[in-house]
């Protein structure tokens, strides 16, 4: 089967296309074949080596397909089901095995695509919102990078609870987007000052939480956009990784909190997993939340879709198809 591999960190050029013995499942795992594969910014930070990987690796931790056989003692799946996974390697391929306890059932009405284009942003959303920092009906949350893969699913889920939302993006196109997504106010990070607009916005209060996975550039004003016990939720690196946190900041913030959650331990059990994709499940039936699918690539172009994420040319969703 095709998979793509890189055996150094670097730039996208790492990534090589290669033909490798399909998997078979061990006591425990399912064999499954791909229909969408999902591109995350995460593959980026292991392709560039800010997270440490062993190498070589297939690079990619997101797909859905079908269940093609399963390995001894698997009683969750059977061959045929419809699945979907997030987390692990393995996902830049035509086919993976995974641990059937990591596994998602897809339930009928979201097809493979939007299944593997919302599984990982979609479940990060959940967590993050719901059980990092539970958002309340009627709070002013700021969202950064609003029209990506994790921005647009971020914005929808707040508006469905009740949330207000003030959302930063790269661009006019972008801006017009979070707008329809139900955005109440946008700001253009890249020209406008951040913090003194959600100062304007807030009546001068601030926000009790801002969502922040750009990371370096964003961090001095998320700071600056924070109510007195406001909360820092730093999720990201898309523009490299936040500086290292002064604990003085804080208090001179007005008490404030930074958390540095990763969606892995908001999911670790079984039993958490699928209740977040399944409450990921249930927006998308009611249409709460609509999943973008900004960018399709062939799987052999793994390489231009890294270029197109990284350089901020993508909106919604990316995914590679094999
Ligand atoms: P996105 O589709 O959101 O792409 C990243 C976006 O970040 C870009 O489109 C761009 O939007 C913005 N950005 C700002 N500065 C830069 C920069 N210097 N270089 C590139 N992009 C920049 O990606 P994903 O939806 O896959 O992920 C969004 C973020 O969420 C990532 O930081 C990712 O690591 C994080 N994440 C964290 C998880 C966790 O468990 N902690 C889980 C899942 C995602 P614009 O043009 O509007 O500036």
């Amino acid at each position: 089967m095709r998979a793509i591999q890189f055996s150094r960190t670097g730039g996208p050029d790492v990534l090589e296309l290669v033909e490798v013995d399909p998997p078979s499942p061990a006591p425990g795992q399912v064999l499954i074949r791909h229909e969408a594969i999902g591109i995350n910014f995460i593959d980026t930070y292991h392709r560039s080596g800010l997270y440490p990987v062993k190498l070589p690796t297939t690079l990619g931790g997101e797909a859905a397909g079908v269940v093609e056989a399963v390995g001894e003692g698997v009683t969750r799946f059977k061959a045929g089901d419809r699945v979907a996974y997030a987390g692990g390697f393995g996902g830049y391929a035509e086919a993976n095995v995974m641990a059937a306890d990591r596994v998602v059932r897809v339930p009928d009405g979201v097809d493979a695509r939007t299944a593997a284009a919302a599984l990982l942003k979609g479940m990060t959303v959940e967590a993050f919102i719901r059980r990092c920092y539970p958002v309340q009906a009627g709070q002013t949350v700021l969202v950064h990078a609003a029209a990506g893969g994790v921005g647009q699913i971020m914005v929808q889920w707040l508006k469905a609870i009740g949330a207000e939302v003030i959302a930063t993006v790269g661009s006019e196109a972008k801006a017009a987007r979070a707008r329809d997504l139900g955005a109440d106010h946008v700001i253009l990070y890249r020209e406008q000052d951040v913090a003194a607009e959600v100062r304007r916005i807030t009546g001068g209060k601030g926000v009790p939480v801002a969502y922040d996975s750009v990371g370096k550039d964003t961090y001095e004003a998320t700071l600056g956009s924070l109510s007195r016990r406001g909360w820092f939720v730093s999720f990201g690196n898309a523009s490299g990784p936040a500086p290292a946190v002064e604990p003085l900041r804080l208090l001179r913030g007005g008490s404030l909190v930074f958390t540095r959650p990763t969606l892995f331990d908001f999911v670790a059990t079984t039993e958490e997993l699928d209740a977040s994709a399944a409450a990921l499940f249930d927006m998308i039936a009611s249409g709460k939340v609509k999943v973008e699918i900004g960018q399709t690539f062939p799987l052999a172009d793994a390489a231009k879709a890294h270029e197109a994420l990284e350089s901020r040319a993508t909106v919604g969703a990316s995914l590679l198809i094999p």
